[in-house]
Formats: C-alpha cells, sequence, structure tokens
C-alpha cells in the first residue's frame, strides 16, 4: 500500500531530529529531501533549525525545483537534492550535513583514512569535493558529478557532508558512518597511531 505524504512526512522530520540528536547538525545548518511516487520532492525549510520541524513546514516542490504551493521556501541548497536525483534516478531521499570532525577533515583536502571495519566495509566509498559556495550550481555540479560514479558519501570541503540513499535509514546511517570514522581517524592521528591497511591475521 502506498504510504500517504503526511506519513512520509512525519518520516522525514523525525530523521532530522535524529541528525539533531546526534549533533550531526547544528544551528540551522543542514537539509533533507525525499521523493515522492510522483517524482516531487519534500524538502526541509530554508533557515530552520531541523531539530524543531513540524511536518507542514516541509516544502513539496517539482522535479525541476519549482514550489507547489505557495508556503514556505526550500532549503538553498535545493540545487545539490535536485542534482543528485538527476544522476541517481533510483535515490529516495538526500541528506547533507554539517558533522564537526566530517568538516575538520574536509580541509585537509583529502577523505579521513578508512581503516576500520566500520569506515571500509560498513561505509563503502566516499569522495571529497573542492569549495564552491552554498546554493551555488558549482556546488551541485561537483557533488553530482561523484554519486554519478556510484558514490552515495561526498565529504564537501570546508562544509560538510552529502549522502544518498534508498531510504532515509541508509541515507541517516552512511551520514552517521562517515562522521565517526572522522572522529576514529582524527583521535587516531591525535595519539600518533599510523593509518592502516586491514590485513587478515
Ligand atoms: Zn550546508
Amino acid at each position: 500500500m502506498p504510504r500517504s505524504e503526511e506519513a512520509i512526512r512525519a518520516e522525514v522530520v523525525a530523521y532530522c531530529l535524529r541528525l539533531w540528536d546526534r549533533r550531526l547538525v547544528t544551528g540551522t545548518s543542514g537539509n533533507v529531501s525525499r521523493r515522492l511516487d510522483t517524482g516531487d520532492l519534500l524538502v526541509t525549510p530554508a533557515g530552520r533549525c531541523l531539530g524543531s520541524l513540524d511536518p507542514e513546514e516541509l516544502v513539496r516542490v517539482s522535479p525541476e525545483g519549482a514550489a507547489r504551493d505557495g508556503t514556505g521556501r526550500a532549503t538553498s541548497e535545493l540545487p545539490l537534492h535536485l542534482a543528485a536525483y538527476r544522476v541517481r534516478p533510483e535515490a529516495r531521499c538526500v541528506v547533507h550535513t554539517h558533522p564537526t570532525f566530517c568538516v575538520v577533515w574536509s580541509k585537509g583536502g583529502t577523505i579521513f583514512p578508512q581503516d576500520t571495519v566500520g569506515a571500509r566495509e560498513t561505509l563503502g566509498p566516499v569522495a571529497w569535493t573542492p569549495y564552491y559556495p552554498t546554493g551555488s550550481q558549482q556546488l551541485a555540479q561537483v557533488c553530482a558529478e561523484q554519486f554519478a560514479r556510484g558514490i552515495d558519501t561526498v565529504l564537501m570541503e570546508r562544509h560538510g557532508l552529502s549522502t544518498i540513499g534508498s531510504s532515509l535509514e541508509s541515507a541517516f546511517v552512511l551520514t552517521d558512518l562517515a562522521e565517526e570514522a572522522a572522529r576514529i581517524a582524527f583521535f587516531s592521528r591525535l595519539i600518533g597511531f599510523d593509518d592502516d591497511s586491514l590485513t587478515a591475521p
């Protein structure tokens, strides 16, 4: 049975709250979208804290990004979401966040070492993209180029992280795992452990 838009709105808001509770977003940072069966998107509104959204505040837009109703203004990162769905038609949601340790790593121009089981086997490939202004078409483009390669997790220089998934759960999990991998890499470097490849005994 197809789920109602009301139920999907409630699910999006629940995941926004999980992002907030995990401190994967702060202040008014971060945005989430979920594609409906019609191709329309439900996206989080501009300038709102993801920790205190009401389901009615989500903005419904066409596949091209045009507002379906007159209420609310979609996130300024809408071009990023639209570009991701264009190159990955099977994706059902996009999660964009500013997790602390991912942002720290993004400044170095490389991906954090993925030498733990969680980072290598569960998180999977991560791509790094250069800085472009928030909400710009260039930013959307460089992220979409990585998504088009089949990569679901993109680290954005001096900005944050974007993940795509077949469900809100899968995109949320990638976000959470990426931040944990960045955190482990940060502390591993801090106490002087070498980065290492996984080896069988
Ligand atoms: Zn952002």
